[in-house]
């Protein structure tokens, strides 16, 4: 399409300042049973979300919702899977019109939220929000692009302003081809390779034995508490000594996704994504291979298998156990 950058950028900046469209509104009331499912995945034992009675003797009198649920108030359900079967509203038509100029990818960067005070059963939540800014084109690692902000103010059914959210995307062009891809020796661009993990001053003594072949839990070297992925500091104890266990590379599937879009060059589609609870106690996330994906399962029993990916990348990727 022959439009000019020029062009191009003065059309997204007509967007800056637009209300994207009519305020989402909560299609459920702040309520007791959502509190308890978020409270029981989050791990966050607080009685003032789930105990009636010490909430009732805390400060705020009687039960409230975490405050970081305050977006979950106004998400859709499952619709929000099928974006091509959403009303249009200016935040979609400003992402068509990246896709226009071949900005078809788009990654979450940057969350802001804010609360103003807890919010209550009964109360209903909505969501205005409005288009922020639009950076100039900035180069970065997966590709020339635009960063989005927006900002959504959240009030209840009253008016009152209960909390806001700033959301940044990066809406990019993805490169032809990572940049660890070599020309093959015909000249012709090799096939995409998958993503290199950045091996750090923190993590790449880890990657290092998935090269020789071992899966290895960092240990804490005071408390001996096991974690992963590798970090410098004990969660439990605030040690930086450390050294670490050989896995036996047993574990069961915990949870997990087939995953079919959007495709990623140098990933087959489908794809099974899984979170793995490995016997030695911590979780690992890696690809269920071996197996038709319609068997993968929550509970399945998977074990380790370090293998090439391609020419270069050893990944522990797991499969059925024997
Ligand atoms: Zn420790």
């Amino acid at each position: 399409m022959a439009t000019s950058k020029e062009e191009f950028e003065a059309r997204l900046q007509e967007f800056v300042g637009l209300e994207i469209g009519a305020p989402e509104v909560g299609a459920d009331l702040v309520n007791e049973p959502m509190i308890r499912h978020w409270c029981e995945v989050m791990e966050d034992r607080n009685p003032v979300y789930t105990d009636p009675a010490a909430a009732k003797d805390s400060v705020h009198g009687g039960i409230v919702a975490p405050p970081t649920m305050l977006q979950t108030w106004i998400l859709d359900g499952f619709d929000m899977a099928t974006p091509e079967k959403q009303p249009m509203n200016k935040q979609r038509e400003l992402h068509a019109v990246f896709n226009e100029q071949g900005y078809t990818g788009v990654v979450a960067t940057n969350c802001d939220q804010s609360y103003d005070r807890y919010l209550t059963p009964g109360e209903q939540v909505s969501g205005t929000t409005v288009i922020e800014t639009i950076s100039e084109e900035k180069a970065t690692a997966i590709g020339i692009g635009y960063f989005i902000e927006t900002r959504t103010t959240f009030r209840n059914q009253d008016g009152e302003q209960v909390g806001w959210m700033v959301f940044r995307v990066l809406k990019f062009k993805p490169s032809a081809q990572p940049a660890a891809a070599p020309a093959g020796d015909d000249g012709a661009p090799a096939a995409p390779v998958r993503l290199r993990a950045p091996r750090t001053h923190d993590n790449g003594w880890w990657w290092n034995k998935i090269d020789e072949g071992e899966l290895h839990i960092q240990k804490c070297g005071e408390c001996g508490v096991l974690r992963h992925p590798p970090r410098p500091m004990c969660g439990e104890c605030r040690s930086i000594e450390w050294t670490s266990i050989i896995s036996t590379g047993k574990g069961v599937i915990n949870s997990y996704v087939i995953m079919h879009h959007p495709p990623i060059p140098g990933y087959g589609f489908p794809i099974a994504c899984a979170l793995i609870d490995l016997e030695e106690g911590t979780r690992i996330i890696s690809n269920v291979v071996g197996c038709d994906l319609d068997e993968v399962h929550i509970g399945m029993k998977v074990s380790l298998s370090i293998e090439n990916v391609d020419d270069e990348m050893k990944l522990p990727l797991f499969k059925p156990a024997q």
